[in-house]
């Protein structure tokens, strides 16, 4: 499966040059979407030669374009993640490092993307919080205090029993 190339660096001079070599990466701005939600990311990352490779070192951030897990209204989170990743050389590989593509190319777009990826919120909420919502009604009260609950009998009194016990525990301190 090929991937399409997000911003992708053509690693030649800095493989070819000596240590030292200054190999500058512009800051650069990618958009792709993961599950659905658009993320942004500005990439502000630096490139040093490795005996392997080349090492990425940097700073990600962005925003998530998500939709608040209460009331489905858009929200759009800030994201922020760290990259330190070394690509490395065909003949350089052991197992399952960056590699290398044709070309020298290294798609550090995608690397800053799935960076993000990794602390996108899975459940993000309005910000200020709007009111949690009834699990069983959807009204702006929690599911416990729900006028629509109807409470069965048996339950009311295992919860009793419940809170009896929580009284009955022994104070510690
Ligand atoms: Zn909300
Ligand atoms: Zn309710």
């Amino acid at each position: 499966m090929s991937v399409r190339a997000l911003f992708a660096v053509d690693l030649s001079p800095i493989l070819a040059g000596r240590d030292a070599a200054p190999f500058p990466i512009p800051p650069f701005e990618v958009l792709d979407t993961v599950e659905g939600e658009p993320l942004t990311a500005t990439v502000t990352v630096h490139a040093d030669r490795t005996n392997r490779g080349v090492r990425f070192r940097g700073t990600v951030r962005g925003t998530q374009e998500s939709a608040c897990a209460r009331c489905l209204k858009a929200v759009r989170v800030p994201l922020a993640a760290e990259i330190d990743e070394e690509a490395v050389e065909a003949r350089h590989q052991t197992g399952e490092e960056l590699a290398i593509g044709k070309g020298n190319m290294v798609d550090l777009g995608r690397l800053a993307i799935e960076a993000l990826d990794l602390v996108r919120e899975l459940a993000p909420i309005c910000s200020p919080p709007c009111p949690e919502r009834c699990g069983l009604c959807g009204g702006e009260h929690t599911a416990a205090s729900c006028p629509t609950r109807e409470v069965d009998p048996r339950l009311a009194s295992l919860a009793a029993l419940l809170t009896e016990d929580r009284d009955d525990e022994p104070q510690i301190g």
